[in-house]
């Protein structure tokens, strides 16, 4: 492949979190030592066997500021919200969400034979599309195009593989979101835009990733946040066994960010408006 290799910058293990009304997940980001991949806030990976760590979900909550992306991978997360939209997203279905300038939501995981996992994404919104209208894309697992490459499987929910494009449609940080399956021994090379955030996360087995070329790479096990440097493409490997992970990339916005809880603006003006807003009943505008 063309280009500069991105190396890896660093490894960051997933610490267990308690979000929610008490879920039990591994938060990849924020971290006391990550707070975020600029346009990325926020990486939480939740998965588990006891339906105990996670039925408690998570009840009517406000978003403004920022973009949540769910990817159901085992189990059901049924969900309503203020725009009227409601439903359940079931194994391979992502739901992007853009609060804009203001929504309320619930998600509530289910089961389905004990078994729950996904992940929770968030992307941050440039200035200019803040207080912009929520708005709701559900993508259902049907419609995410599966690409063969060599042996390895990828689907692609956003951003581009071989000229096939992901459904996810309209978002401003130009996003790459593949789902990338490796069998044992398998390699597999993935353009990412310069000067886009990039990091993946594996989730299954042991990979190596390329280093500089001459170099040998680094041996990740999973659980654990990859956070890439510059460069043009990802070179990765399966190591002792079959691999998965996911490669997401964005546009960077280079602005400042004020962050309290489920807000996320770029001053702390307006984090106190939005909790103003929220006080008065003036949160969700409707129309
Ligand atoms: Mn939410």
């Amino acid at each position: 492949m063309k280009g500069v290799n991105r190396d890896v910058a660093r490894i960051i293990k997933p610490r267990p979190t308690i979000e929610g009304a008490g879920v039990r997940l591994k938060r990849a980001f924020p971290l006391p030592d990550l707070d975020y991949l600029d346009p990325f806030l926020l990486l939480d990976h939740f998965g588990s066997e006891n339906p105990e760590d996670y039925l408690a979900g998570f009840p009517l909550h406000p978003h403004r500021g920022i973009e949540t992306v769910t990817y159901v991978l085992a189990g059901v997360v049924r969900h309503e919200d203020t725009l009227g939209n409601a439903g359940v997203i079931g194994a391979g279905d992502v739901q992007w969400m853009t609060s804009g300038r203001g929504i309320m939501h619930e998600e509530m995981p289910g089961p389905v034979g004990g078994r729950m996992m996904g992940f929770q994404l968030w992307v941050n919104l440039p200035a200019r599309l803040k207080m912009t209208s929520p708005g709701y894309q559900e993508i259902p697992s049907h419609i995410i195009p599966l690409v063969t490459r060599e042996s390895s499987s990828v689907r692609v929910i956003a951003g581009e593989l071989e000229g096939v494009v992901g459904p996810v449609k309209g978002i401003a940080a130009n996003p790459l979101y593949l789902d990338i399956s490796m069998p044992e021994g398998a390699s597999y090379s993935q353009p990412i835009q310069r000067d886009h955030t990039a990091f993946a996360y594996v989730f299954e087995g042991e990979a190596d990733f390329a280093g500089p070329s001459g170099h040998p790479g680094t041996r990740v096990s999973s659980p654990a946040l990859v956070v890439l440097g510059d460069g043009d493409f990802l070179s990765v490997r399966a190591h002792s066994g079959p691999a998965r992970l996911i490669l997401v990339a964005g546009k960077p916005l280079h602005e400042p960010i004020a962050r309290y809880g489920p807000f996320v603006m770029n001053t702390r003006e307006e984090i106190l408006q939005a909790l103003e807003d929220l006080r008065t009943g003036r949160f969700v505008v409707p129309g």
